[in-house]
């Protein structure tokens, strides 16, 4: 009887850390083979638009898995076509391999909406859940694993092995991401990233600059979470509105607007790694501030992908922190960031009735508040908005 398990996924792209799983899988699990099943449609999510097609995924992904003694990568699901239910892959490979063992590797999150997957008590009776968690898992979060594995042994019979296997923390979405600003390469195994390249799959090579306005929205937008994409809107909105009251470009304001947070999405470790890209110094910026850095490399990003003018790269760069003596532009941004209509806090509505009157004060007040906050929390201070509060609080005559 042989070992055989199934690690499933949209692999859009396979990157190192699904590379790194698969042998880790073998190698924990003992197995004698690890099927790779890319999916067609996967029933839980949806395929972001400028996708590569499911031969293009199959391709890097053999690429990808070439030469690992023991995997092999499935097209039984691309083949089938339509939506991607386990159950009927596992009722095929069950037939394919009538006396063997087989596991469905599943992360954490899985199995704790395991109940909500088609046909999932059928599921279960025809493979056994190998559970993949990490082991620096929290104690709470262990807990919840084991109570919900238990339930479904109790209730359903199920056969489930929980092994702690640290997969790199990475997801497909951020290599896709990196590989828009030009930085995917390391996440990927040698071989996809050259498919990547020749087939120019994920938007490379391809030309952004001065995109029309929607275009640029729509580009700026498929690069957020989903939860990011109204703040970015409502704060190109302002600043247009902002830029009409003071007299600055409109065209500036909206496009600084949208652009502002392009690289917000990205974790500290992309943040550094976009820094590196862009040659971007980081010294003004203790680790406990690298977030702060989305405003750098979101500027360096909107001027050599996009080709934004000076004006806007500046106020893009400078809208997390401020700094001493701003221009309109950078003002205009820093506050339409503060209180675009979506943003709720205590306080937003006087800063708002101030940024139509009294930018200086609007942009005084906003970083007031950012740095009593920052004390009140114990969190270290950057270096410019310390600055920034102390031109405005003493040099307010330039306007
Ligand atoms: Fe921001
Ligand atoms: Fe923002």
């Amino acid at each position: 009887m042989a070992r055989i398990a199934i690690f499933g996924g949209s692999f859009n792209p396979v990157h190192n850390g699904h590379v790194f799983a698969a042998r880790e899988f073998l190698r924990l699990l003992d197995l004698d083979r690890l099927i790779v099943m890319p999916a067609a449609v996967p029933p839980h999510k949806q395929m972001p638009a400028g996708s590569p097609d499911d031969a293009a995924r199959y391709r890097m992904l053999c690429a990808a898995m070439d030469g690992i003694d023991g995997v092999e990568v499935s097209d039984l699901e691309l083949q089938r076509g339509g939506k991607s239910y386990t159950y009927d892959t596992l009722l095929t490979l069950k037939e394919h391999f009538p006396k063997d063992e087989i596991y469905l590797l599943i992360g954490t999150d899985m199995l704790l909406s395991f109940d909500t997957w088609h046909r999932f008590e059928d599921i279960l009776q025809l493979a056994e859940l190998g559970v993949a968690i990490r082991s620096d898992l929290s104690a709470a979060d262990r807990k919840a694993i084991d109570r919900t594995a238990e339930a479904f042994r109790n209730r359903y019979g199920a056969r489930i092995t929980v092994f702690c296997n640290d997969v790199l923390e990475l997801s497909s979405t951020t290599v896709r991401r990196m590989l828009f600003f030009g930085c995917g390469d390391s996440y990927l195994p040698a071989p996809t990233a050259e498919i990547i390249r020749n087939e120019a799959l994920y938007g490379l090579g391809g030309n952004y600059r001065n995109l029309a306005y929607p275009l640029l929205e729509e580009t700026v937008l498929s690069l957020h979470d989903e939860n990011r994409r109204a703040h970015a809107v409502g704060c190109s909105r302002t600043a247009k509105d902002l830029a009409r009251l003071y007299g600055v470009s409109e065209i500036d304001a909206e496009r600084a607007g949208i652009l502002h947070d392009l690289t917000k999405a990205l974790r500290p470790q992309e943040q550094l790694r976009l820094c590196e890209h862009y040659g971007i110094m980081v010294g003004d910026y203790t680790p406990d501030q690298y977030k702060l850095l989305h405003g750098k490399t979101a500027a360096a990003a909107a001027e050599k992908i996009f080709g934004e003018n000076e004006a806007v790269c500046s106020a893009i760069s400078w809208h997390t922190t401020g700094k001493a003596d701003m221009t309109l532009l950078e003002k205009i941004i820093y506050i339409a960031d503060y209180i675009e209509p979506n943003r709720k806090f205590d306080g937003v509505e006087e800063l708002r009735r101030l940024a139509y009157t009294d930018l200086d004060a609007a942009v005084l007040l906003g970083i007031d508040m950012t740095i009593d906050l920052l004390r009140r929390d114990g969190r270290s201070l950057n270096r410019y908005s310390l600055e920034a509060q102390a031109y405005l609080r003493t040099g307010r005559k330039h306007l």
